[in-house]
């Protein structure tokens, strides 16, 4: 039987927004299907090890959170992410976590380091948070065009370097950094985002991709009832106007 490995890094620090829903949803989904499912966690010191999961999971955090999690990244876990990235292992990372896959996040006269999977860098500002309900479209496989809604709230402001492409286009909300129109990035299955829901339980479909990608699967998984699932998103996608 197949088994999806996931590890949360953080899971304690940087988890808001219920971010712990995104991985019960993975498990859900999973064990509907006969799928099997396995969670482990690797927290500030401990080394992660590039292969023992299929996908990797960073959840939101508070700026004070971020930084113990920037300094730990940066020293413990910067080259085994890279590792997981080369094999085309999935790394998904929400608000805070997307923060620290690029360059750097700059709080004040402070630089805090990224892992640098991603050519982005955030910056923290003064402005107002950009918070709200958000909708973008994304195309995961070519050709296929599709919505994630969801809900964001940063007060960093997220550029994207010339080597990074955006998970999505804005269709409602501030995205990336409220100005260009980008929500977002995605490098092969490296994916970051401002968006919580949490993410995955108001976009299965999205879970689905996540699985299938990890799980290194050439057919879409097979569909199951999701009358619930398909109500949240089409709930988060009136609050966003879309
Ligand atoms: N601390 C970050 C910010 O405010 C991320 C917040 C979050 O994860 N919601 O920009």
């Amino acid at each position: 039987m197949a088994e999806l490995r996931v590890c949360a890094l953080y899971p304690e620090l940087m988890n808001i927004y219920a971010d712990r829903g995104n991985l019960l949803l993975l498990e859900r989904r999973c064990r509907w299907r006969g799928i099997g499912f396995s969670v482990r966690s690797s927290d500030l010191g401990e080394e992660l090890d590039p292969d023992a999961a299929d996908l990797y999971y960073i959840g939101g955090g508070q700026d004070r959170d971020q930084k113990l999690c920037a300094l730990d990244l940066a020293r413990v876990k910067r080259d085994a992410l890279h590792a997981v990235a080369r094999r085309g292992g999935v790394i998904l990372a929400v608000c805070g976590g997307y923060q620290l896959l690029g360059h750097s996040y700059q709080l004040g006269d402070k630089s805090l380091p990224g892992t640098g999977l991603v050519d982005l860098a955030t910056v923290r500002s003064d402005g107002p948070r950009l918070i709200g309900n958000v909708a973008i479209e994304v195309e995961l496989n070519p050709g296929v065009r599709r919505v994630l809604a969801g809900f964001e709230n940063h007060g960093g402001r997220t550029n994207l370097g010339p080597d990074a492409t955006p998970l999505g286009r804005v269709l409602k909300g501030h995205g990336n950094n409220g100005i260009d129109g980008y929500e977002g990035v995605r490098r092969g299955n490296v994916i970051g985002t401002y968006l919580h829901g949490p993410l995955l339980p108001k976009n299965a479909w999205f879970a689905d991709w996540l699985i299938q990608t990890a799980l290194g699967l050439d057919e879409p998984l097979e569909p199951l009832d999701d009358r619930l699932e398909a109500d949240a998103h089409a709930d988060a996608r009136r609050a966003a106007g879309v």
